[in-house]
């Protein structure tokens, strides 16, 4: 856009430099013919210049968001998720939690359900709506985190990434329960919990129920249990249920090719 953009005078330039606003540049033109072809008043012509600054800015600083989120797919949002299929969990309650409140007062959300119920991809669906409301958001697997923690505390460097996910809004950790920790794992992932019990929201998803928590965390059942006391102090808890959505488009999409070569 710059490189067709018609000359402006070297004050202009100067300005837009200083200001670092490379892309009122951008728009200058646009703005500029729009404000002459409608015969704006200079002060409708600066608003609309800003507001073109003030919404690329934005969207930069969502890009940013989103990025540092680390979300394994953008793909998964509330506009895509078909409540008709699953039906243990209703839209309301996710428009809701979509309004970031949740996250505002720093609740958890716990998400329990067999695989394939859409876990992750609510998870993500919320996370998404997080970075659009401007808070800082990390997504991780359990298994990845206690992963970085344990590599951390190798290093000595287990203070700088415990703060790193103290310090993020929303903490979403996906997948507890896929893989039991040992105890040291257990422990570390007590202290994240420990860490943000009051101060910060987390989502986590699991496939196992509240009761197998001690065999997911390294067999210690106190551990467990003090980890579920701080989750849940300030928690909403969703369990859904059902069939696996992605076995079930599978088997329509077989179905499909099946009919399709029977032709
Ligand atoms: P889980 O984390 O509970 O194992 P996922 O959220 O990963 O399940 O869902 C598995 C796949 O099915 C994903 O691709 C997800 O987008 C999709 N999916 C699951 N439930 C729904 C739904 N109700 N509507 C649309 N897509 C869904
Ligand atoms: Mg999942």
């Amino acid at each position: 856009m710059t490189a067709e953009a018609r000359p402006i005078n070297s004050d202009l330039a100067f300005y837009i430099k200083r200001l670092r606003v490379p892309r009122l540049r951008d728009h200058l033109d646009r703005v500029t013919r729009q404000a002459t072809e409608e015969d704006w008043s200079y002060e409708e012509f600066l608003t609309a210049l800003l507001e073109s600054e003030v919404f690329a800015r934005d969207q930069t600083a969502l890009e940013r968001r989103i990025k540092k989120a680390r979300f394994p797919s953008r793909a998964k949002t509330l506009e895509n998720f078909d409540f008709t299929y699953q039906t243990s969990v209703r839209k309301q309650v996710l428009l809701h939690l979509a309004s970031m409140r949740f996250v505002e007062l720093g609740h958890n959300l716990i998400f329990l359900g067999p695989p394939g119920t859409g876990k992750t991809h609510l998870s993500i669906a919320l996370g998404l709506k997080a970075c659009h409301a401007g808070y800082a958001v990390l997504f991780l697997s359990a298994v990845e985190m206690i992963t970085q923690l344990l590599e951390a505390q190798e290093k000595d460097s287990l203070r700088e990434v415990l703060n790193r996910l103290f310090k993020v809004d929303l903490l979403i950790i996906d997948e507890v329960g896929y893989i039991p920790f040992g105890r040291p794992a257990a422990n570390l992932f007590f202290q994240v919990v420990n860490g943000r019990y009051e101060q910060g929201s987390t989502i986590i998803s699991s496939n196992r129920a509240f009761s197998g928590w001690g065999e997911i965390f390294g067999g210690d059942v106190v551990v467990a249990a003090a980890m579920i006391d701080r989750l849940v102090h300030h928690c909403i808890i969703l369990e859904l249920a059902g069939k696996s959505y992605r076995n079930d488009q599978a088997k329509k999409r077989n179905a499909t090719s099946k009919k399709r070569s029977e032709k």
